[in-house]
């Protein structure tokens, strides 16, 4: 156990971040993380130049701390973040803070220390401080090579107005601006595999997602309701979804699938869903939808079709995955903890009343005929009003109704 204070020290990209926008960022960035770091031991964050330093509380373990930085990095908005330890602008201590960071570092064979110095009043350069720290660090590890070029690990030294931090430990974080700073948006929410990745994405760039399910009860269980919960639920834990809309459409499938032309009822069916999206839009004040389609994957995916759903709406529908294999969409959905969920197989309401051989290239006059025979507008509002809403923990999302 070290006596210093532990911290993870969160670090982001500046790039763009000027004047009113820099403030916003970071104070949304340490509002989330405050947020979202409840079930840690955290006392306080705090901005020092050009970085959040997440103080921890006395006699948080080692693995407390690992597992807090972790969490920390798949936060949006966090480039890197970097576990050590807090201690006074003194070489001895930092030199103490130092072996402490190395010991819990893992096996290494080299090493090197970057120093930096955010206030000039401390009256030893970075240059120096490199040399005396990772000549006592090296003194204390002896089997330990220093190298200045791709060191297995290099040992941050920060010195600030009235302390320093040290580290020894860094991860990379996903990059990308705190959810919040960027506006709202409706995300159509199946519990496939490409969906909870598209809203992701829109999240990871600083929206506030609002997902909206379209489940196929009552002519289907609720599965997939039950699914989209659980994606949801991991969404949740780095602040990437606010709420979602359960629909429950299938009696309105059913309608559809009687009467139009069997080829077209896949459209019909997302034109229908873009409606409903749209009024929840405008309900949640978000400007745009978004979908997790990509280019060609399957019969409504292409660009006739497209087209044609696009114009049952007037607002932007964003499409993040367009130019993504299912391959690459399949590693993402991995990596961000959906896949396994998404590849439950339920009963949605794209399974439900399935055409043999739907429209590849739908023409929007047959399209607007084939609707025309049905009350669109009314069974908008009917199909919205009949929602079910969950809400999940999403810090920048002011909760209405
Ligand atoms: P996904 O893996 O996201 O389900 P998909 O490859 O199955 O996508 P489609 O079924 O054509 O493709 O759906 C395309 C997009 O339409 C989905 O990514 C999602 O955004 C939306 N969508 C499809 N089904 C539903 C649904 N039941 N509820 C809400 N949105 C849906
Ligand atoms: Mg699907």
């Amino acid at each position: 156990m070290s006596d210093y204070q532990r911290i993870c020290l969160v670090h982001y990209h500046e790039i763009g971040l000027k004047g009113h926008n820099r403030k916003a960022f970071e104070q949304r960035l340490v509002h989330n993380l405050e947020a979202l770091l409840a079930p840690f031991p955290v006392v306080t964050i705090h901005r020092i130049s050009g970085r959040l330093c997440v103080f921890l509380k006395e006699g948080c373990p080692a693995e407390v701390a690992l597992d807090c930085a972790s969490h920390i990095a798949n936060v949006p908005g966090v480039a890197r973040v970097s576990c050590g330890f807090k201690c006074e602008r003194d070489i001895d201590q930092m030199t103490k803070a130092g072996i402490a960071a190395m010991s819990e570092a893992g096996h290494m064979e080299s090493f090197k220390v970057h120093a930096r110095r955010s206030h000039t009043d401390f009256p030893i350069n970075s240059q120096e401080m490199n040399q005396i720290i990772g000549g006592n660090l090296s003194d204390a590890f002896p089997d330990v090579a220093v190298k200045m070029k791709d060191p297995d690990v290099t040992v941050g030294v920060e010195v600030v107005q009235n302390a320093s931090y040290v580290y020894a430990r860094s991860i990379a974080g996903i990059g990308g601006l705190p959810v919040g700073v960027s506006g709202r948006v409706v995300s159509l929410l199946s519990s496939g595999i490409d969906s909870p990745v598209a809203s992701w994405k829109l999240a990871r760039r600083g929206a506030e997602v609002v997902g909206v399910h379209f489940s196929g009860r009552p002519q289907t269980s609720d599965a997939s309701e039950w699914l989209v919960d659980d994606i949801a639920h991991v969404l949740e834990r780095t602040g990437c979804i606010a709420r979602t809309y359960i629909v429950p459409f299938g009696d309105y499938q059913r309608q559809i699938a009687l009467t139009a032309p069997p080829e077209l009822r896949v459209i019909l069916y997302r034109r229908l869903m873009f409606k409903v999206a749209e009024e929840i839009a405008r309900r949640e004040k978000a400007g745009a939808l978004v979908t997790g389609e990509s280019l060609g994957q399957v019969a409504s995916q292409t660009l006739d079709n497209i087209r044609c759903t696009d114009a049952a709406v007037s607002c932007p529908v964003l499409r993040p995955l367009i130019g993504t294999d299912k391959l690459e969409i399949i590693r993402e959905a991995q990596r961000l903890g959906t896949f396994e969920i998404s590849s439950q197989d339920a009963p949605d309401c794209c399974t439900l009343f399935m055409p043999r051989n739907p429209e590849t290239h739908a023409k929007l006059p047959r399209v607007l005929e084939a609707e025309a025979l049905f009350p669109i507008d009314q069974w908008v509002a009917e199909l919205c009003d009949s929602a079910e809403v969950h809400d999940y923990r999403c810090p920048s999302y002011k909760r209405k109704r």
